[in-house]
């Protein structure tokens, strides 16, 4: 039955994805999520329902526009497939509970902003806002340990990131210190601090890759959004396994 269950929510997870995806392309540029119907970008051919399949029909497609073989990004059945993973891992930890629901909007809300923060490098406060407005809500029926652990661990969030955003003179936008506010609200503060630090850890993996790969300037904006969102999902599931073993380190 768990077998089942975690098998389900991988499903409602790629077809959250596919719609997640949608969410984060049209949403910075002001489009409706609901028309016109996906296009491809290139030769405007409107998609079908078979296009349109999460994953398989990437897979089905190789790759391509059935239309004029423009090959498609990986980066749509990647992120499909990563938010039915994390569906079916927040159901296998949580079960049926309150929490579930937290775990659920948290991935969603993290999926959407790293759609659009690699495709505009940017983290829109028309998605911030919804998804803060919610988690606040929800962090109220579903309390941390001590309950006002979401109130500091905001106020630490947002807080920390402002001085690093007003010390870095634009390298560090106000779209990430937004989202360490509502980072902060569900997790607590030592979490936050956790995913700051792993955000900085994954963030510069990334940037010297990129750097060594594409041969730029130092200068090229990398977004920070993905590597805040990996970090925040690794510390949602783990952080207290981290913390616990750190502690232990020092006894
Ligand atoms: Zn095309």
């Amino acid at each position: 039955m768990e077998t089942l269950y975690m098998v389900l929510f991988f499903i409602y997870g790629i077809v959250f994805g596919s719609f997640f995806n949608v969410v984060g392309l049209r949403v910075p540029k002001k489009e409706s999520i609901v028309l016109p119907s996906s296009q491809c970008t290139v030769c405007h051919r409107t998609l079908r329902a078979i296009d349109l399949i999460p994953i398989f029909s990437y897979l089905f497609l190789r790759g391509k526009c059935r239309g004029c073989q423009t090959k498609i990004s990986p980066v749509y059945p990647l992120m499909e497939f990563i938010t039915g993973i994390l569906f079916a891992l927040a159901y296998g930890m949580l079960g049926f509970s309150l929490e579930l629901i937290v775990a659920l909007l948290f991935i969603s809300l993290l999926v959407i902003i790293t759609v659009s923060d690699i495709a505009y490098m940017l983290i829109p406060n028309k998605i911030l806002f919804p998804f803060a407005i919610v988690l606040v809500i929800l962090r109220i029926i579903v309390p941390l340990s001590p309950w006002w652990s979401s109130i500091v661990g905001a106020i630490v969030g947002f807080g920390v990131l402002f001085v690093i955003a007003l010390l870095s003179k634009g390298g560090m936008g106000g779209g990430d210190v937004k989202l360490f506010f509502v980072i902060g609200l569900v997790l607590g503060p030592i979490q936050t601090l956790l995913t700051l630090f792993l955000a900085s850890l994954i963030g510069t993996f990334v940037g010297l890759i990129i750097l060594k790969k594409t041969r730029k300037g130092r200068k090229t904006p990398i977004p920070f959004g993905p590597s805040i969102a990996v970090a925040a999902l690794i510390v949602y599931f783990w952080g207290a396994l981290i913390v616990d073993w750190y502690g232990k380190l020092f006894v």
